[in-house]
């Protein structure tokens, strides 16, 4: 079968792929464990990682890197001798990755900028983590804490990530394992107000768990997401970091409310982790929503207990009916060059494992499942995450400088919409939309217009002789979201 299939591993492993999810390493001093490494266990518990079936297996693939003998202490031996530039060179070479997307709102001790990972990895982007940008704005005593409305409070969130919209890829949420993804997207402001007062009134630094006020950042994300045009990363399934995670609530189908919604019918959500155990369900929803998409961090640290069985058919999972244009790569990687190492190496081995049983089933062809290669591992990130990474750099190919537009969340105050054109002579002509009408229905539908409008003459109030153009008939305008700007009057 490895005859036949040659060229196929040969396409997995040699494609360099983009990291659509991953988090910042720390200085070699950092007193972040090296055994955090192979699980996300703490205290006592995690004595007993390097009993675990997924220890030992990373464990020799790390050792089989380095050419040292299989056991931590050679392994934490040879770090120390080369120092963190070295083997992180040597991890990221040999994990064939050539962007990495980032959510740096993790906290680890002594983590590593954003921009320090370029020294090994030719180009990083940023993600954006909603609940700590929330958290950082709470937790900042330079603003007068207790004296906080929900409207200054949202005004200062959504400036944060206006201010920022241009130079990230995307937005993160982790309301999964705050609140659970059943996501009310028309939570009300008193609720949300009463939310924002309880956070404030307990301990500090706060840590945003109450339910109406995480539904409600998530809302207004979701309106940044629209407008700037940036897909949302969501945290589903299984997570080791929180010990007051309730799985049942971190099931994707939770998210009926916001893929209904209309508002948000064309942002972009990327169902993080397989969604693991609820990789069936996730993959049901990328079949039947256009907007959802699927990434299978399967770095070793984030699901520890997954043999490599689970794992392959937790990716077998994901393609049962999702398209494979919606389905994609990520190491999880975090803290340790090693986790990006393994996550991709593993990754490599199950997506071939997969496709390869996928053209044994008559499902692909072998060019089939190699064009499916490039799509998981590099394309499908750089067409969702709208990336141009030609030039070295990580940017959206579109996006808004200046906007202070009004949705039900972010600003009450604009009535009227107006969608500008240049007619056939050169003229502007505009179309006045009610602000509510336009969010509803003329964002995503256009408005009409007469054939004739488009052969109306500078000099006078009809169509041109000879355009055939009359009163009857209608088209379609349909408004570019990335030129919209509050007017100053
Ligand atoms: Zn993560």
């Amino acid at each position: 079968m490895e005859a036949k299939y040659a060229e196929l591993r040969r396409a997995v492993e040699e494609t360099a792929a983009v990291d659509a999810h991953a988090h910042n390493l720390v200085a070699a001093d950092s007193s972040f464990p090296f055994l955090r490494c192979f699980s996300e266990a703490e205290g006592d518990a995690l004595a007993f990682a390097p009993h675990s079936l997924s220890f030992k297996r990373s464990l020799k693939d790390i050792a089989e890197l380095y050419k040292c003998e299989a056991s931590l202490e050679k392994v934490e031996e040879f770090r120390k001798a080369q120092g963190l530039s070295s083997i992180s060179s040597k991890c990221f070479q040999a994990a064939n990755i050539s962007s990495i997307l980032m959510d740096d709102g993790i906290q680890f001790d002594r983590m590593l900028e954003l921009e320090s990972h370029k020294d090994f990895v030719p180009t990083v982007g940023r993600v954006l983590r909603i609940e700590w940008v929330a958290e950082t704005i709470i937790n900042d005593d330079s603003f007068s804490g207790s004296s906080w409305t929900l409207d200054s409070f949202t005004e200062t969130f959504l400036s944060k990530l206006k201010s920022v919209a241009n130079k990230i890829v995307g937005l993160k949420s982790i309301a999964a394992y705050r609140s659970g993804l059943d996501i009310d997207t028309c939570v009300s402001k008193t609720d949300a107000e009463d939310g924002l007062r309880k956070e404030l009134a307990g301990q500090k630094p706060v840590r945003v768990t109450n339910k109406s006020l995480i539904d409600y950042l998530f809302t207004c994300s979701l309106e940044i997401a629209v407008l700037f045009n940036l897909p949302m990363q969501i945290h589903t399934g299984y997570s080791f970091g929180d010990k007051d995670l309730d799985l049942r609530k971190c099931n994707p189908l939770h998210l009926c409310a916001v893929l209904e919604d209309e508002r948000f019918a064309k942002c972009q959500l990327v169902l993080l982790h397989a969604s693991y155990p609820f990789s069936k369900e996730a993959s049901y929803l990328a079949s039947v929503y256009s907007q959802v998409y699927l990434d299978f961090g399967l770095a070793i640290p984030k699901l520890p207990k997954l043999s490599v069985q689970g794992m392959t058919s937790s990716l077998k999972e994901l393609l049962h009916l999702a398209p494979i244009k919606k389905v994609m790569f990520s190491t999880d990687g975090y803290a340790f060059p090693e986790t990006y190492y393994l996550g991709a190496r593993r990754a490599r081995d199950v997506v071939y494992r997969v496709l390869s049983a996928a053209c044994e089933d008559g499902d692909l062809c072998i060019q089939e499942a190699i064009d499916a290669v490039e799509d998981i591992f590099r394309r499908n990130a750089l067409d969702l995450y709208k990336l141009n990474i030609a030039n070295g750099s990580v940017h959206q190919k579109t996006t808004i400088t200046d906007t202070r537009i009004s949705t039900s969340c972010v600003e009450q105050d604009v009535l009227f919409v107006r969608i500008v054109w240049n007619d056939a002579s050169g003229q502007h002509r505009c179309r006045v939309v009610p602000a509510g009408r336009f969010y509803e229905i003329a964002k995503n539908k256009g408005v009409g217009l007469t054939f004739a409008s488009m052969g109306m003459t500078s000099f006078c109030d009809g169509p041109a002789d000879g355009t055939n153009l009359t009163g009857v008939g209608e088209i379609r305008l349909m408004p570019d979201m990335s030129t919209i700007l509050r007017l100053p009057w």
